[in-house]
């Protein structure tokens, strides 16, 4: 099921809530039930799926309760919008919940002006790195900041080519190489040569390779070594579907990103795989890719999300 048939569902759920007569616990597991097999269908972890069931249901029955008793009172039409508000409000908060990594995360990273920070992009080949870097370029630079892009991955024919075009396109200054084959070397020169003109932001594309071999991990850690990111982003193929939980362990495990770019968000992604990712790594999402172009590149943040999901 395609992220907009998700909110599609889980609205008409929430909808079935509002057309009910009477509110109790039975109406209560049917939206429910409703609700957990719309996420389930799109690749959400099942765990966390009967994490939110049950949170929904520990918050919302001990006030249900209350407002049942004072049902056939006149205040009967009162309770029951009292009850379905609350049901709504108790949803709502959950399935932000499950695209917030809460308080206790790491806080977003944004890059000032006036200083040189690293980021260093990881992730599987075909994920979207290269692109998500010029995008990713590209916002800062609206934002008054100089920028400039870095391609390490020496290890897929074409990257530096697609990089320097993308770079080229989007007027950013870039550093890559024909001819030296280590990506740890490479990755140094750039950052050194930004470093030392002053870029306030350095973007660092990595290779991906198409498994999460150990090769690739060394290789991670070593660029990691050599030019300090002050953030290290995984970008994660929003259609992988439930594999995104355990290739974003695996990653995390490896190179400890403190953030993640989710992509493809706009074609035929599920979108609950990369849900489970927040969750199984602790990591909050800070943008999602939209589409091919320079500009498909959202800001996210989770309530927003999930208001604009439920249409
Ligand atoms: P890399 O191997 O991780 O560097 O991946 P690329 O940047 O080369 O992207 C792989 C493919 O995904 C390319 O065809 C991109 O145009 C496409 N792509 C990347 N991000 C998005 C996105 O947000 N939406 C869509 N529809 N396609 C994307």
């Amino acid at each position: 099921m395609v992220l907009q048939d998700l909110g599609r569902r889980l609205n008409s759920a929430l909808q079935s809530v509002s057309a009910s007569s009477s509110i109790d616990e039975q109406a209560l597991d049917a939206v429910l039930k409703s609700v957990c097999a719309a996420l389930l269908e799109s690749d959400v972890n099942v765990l966390l799926v009967k994490r939110t069931r049950e949170r929904v249901k520990k918050l919302v029955l001990p006030q249900l309760e209350q407002i049942q008793a004072k049902q056939g009172t006149e205040h009967d039409a009162m309770a029951g919008n009292k009850a379905k508000q609350l049901i709504h409000k108790a949803i709502f908060d959950e399935l932000v919940a499950l695209v917030d990594p809460g308080d206790d995360a790491p806080p977003a990273f944004n890059p000032v002006k006036g200083k040189t920070q690293v980021i260093m992009m990881v992730g599987l080949q075909g994920a979207g790195k290269t692109t998500t870097c010029t995008k990713l370029a590209t916002h800062y630079q609206r934002r008054g900041l100089k920028v400039a892009l870095v391609c390490a991955d020496t290890f897929r024919a074409g990257a530096f080519d697609q990089l320097k075009q993308n770079a080229t396109r989007a007027k950013v200054p870039f550093f890559g190489s024909y001819t030296e084959t280590d990506p740890v070397a490479i990755s140094l020169q750039g950052v050194q040569k930004f470093r030392s003109e002053r870029f306030d932001v350095i973007i660092v594309d990595t290779s991906g390779r198409h498994r999460q071999e150990s090769e690739l991990f060394d290789e991670m850690c070593q660029i990691q070594d050599a030019v300090e990111p002050d953030m290290t982003v995984l970008v994660l193929d929003g259609a992988i579907g439930q594999a995104a939980e355990a290739q974003s362990q695996a990653f995390k495990e490896a190179s400890d990103f403190g953030a993640i770019i989710v992509t493809k968000l706009d074609g035929h992604a599920k979108g609950g795989g990369a849900i489970s990712a927040v969750a199984a790594t602790h990591t909050p999402i800070i943008f999602i890719g939209t589409g091919e172009h320079l500009h498909d590149l959202e800001k996210f943040s989770p309530r927003p999300f999930i208001s604009k999901m439920l249409g």
